[in-house]
């Protein structure tokens, strides 16, 4: 590999290590679920091992994985659901990395009836083209599931999973950590009214329009990864000779 697609990769896994242990700290990540992120130049994408801890991992543990699912680089196993990202990543050449997790409030949302997830709060603009659910509710194991999973995400960048969790798809890895703070955001908003008894009010198209008017998503997410990353080297979540601010 040449010195200079090494350094990318180095930074790239240092973000995936890093993003995995704020989102767990954020409750999003537990004991399972996985960043993913592409490496340049068509040379597969980065994913964790199935066993490492998502708490305390480390980029140099990352695995390098070819779009067909073999490991091309590393020690150990892939996850379970690797297969999903794989399809993922060849469905959507738009996208450069995705979140798998089992956040306990995008499953509520799978679980009830004629409630439809929908952005309530600003920054859930995100998904003003709709958060579809998948009805499969197994998990992930095997290529023509995750391809069908794929094909219920379509063009947008979130998809519910019924009984299971939920897919998130972004351009990098700070973008993807930004939306996961923000979907579970609107989830609680959501969930809040319909806790008070209340009838959901989510934004109307002409809010949504007003809104999309006034976004700065390039200069937000900066704000928010610089945001996360400071806190969690002050609290001793990820270390700062990872240079992830630079
Ligand atoms: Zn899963």
């Amino acid at each position: 590999m040449q010195s200079n697609l090494k350094a990318v990769k180095d930074g790239l896994a240092r973000e995936v290590a890093a993003a995995t242990r704020i989102l767990v700290a954020e409750k999003i990540l537990d004991y399972s679920g996985h960043v993913t992120t592409r490496l340049p130049d068509d040379q597969g994408f980065l994913i964790q091992t199935g066993l490492d801890s998502r708490a305390e991992l480390r980029p140099e543990r990352l695995l390098v994985v070819d779009y067909e699912g073999n490991v091309l680089e590393g020690e150990g196993n892939p996850p379970a659901e690797l297969a999903l990202h794989v399809e993922m990543f060849r469905a959507r050449p738009d996208i450069q990395s995705v979140l798998h997790c089992h956040m306990d409030l995008a499953i509520a949302f799978t679980m009830m009836k004629n409630v439809q997830l929908k952005p309530m709060r600003a920054r859930a603009v995100r998904w003003e083209s709709g958060i579809p659910t998948h009805p499969d509710p197994s998990h992930i194991k095997h290529a023509d599931q995750a391809a069908a999973l794929a094909k219920t995400l379509g063009p947008h960048h979130a998809v519910l999973m019924r009984a299971h969790g939920l897919t998130l798809v972004a351009e990098s890895v700070p973008a993807l950590l930004v939306d996961a703070v923000h979907f579970q955001e609107n989830a609680l908003a959501f969930m809040q009214v319909l806790q008070a008894g209340a009838e959901p009010m989510p934004l109307t198209e002409e809010e949504l329009v007003q809104i999309n008017r006034h976004e700065m998503r390039e200069f937000h997410i900066g704000k928010l990864w610089n945001y996360y990353v400071s806190r969690a080297i002050n609290g001793g979540i990820v270390p700062a000779n990872w240079n992830l601010l630079d």
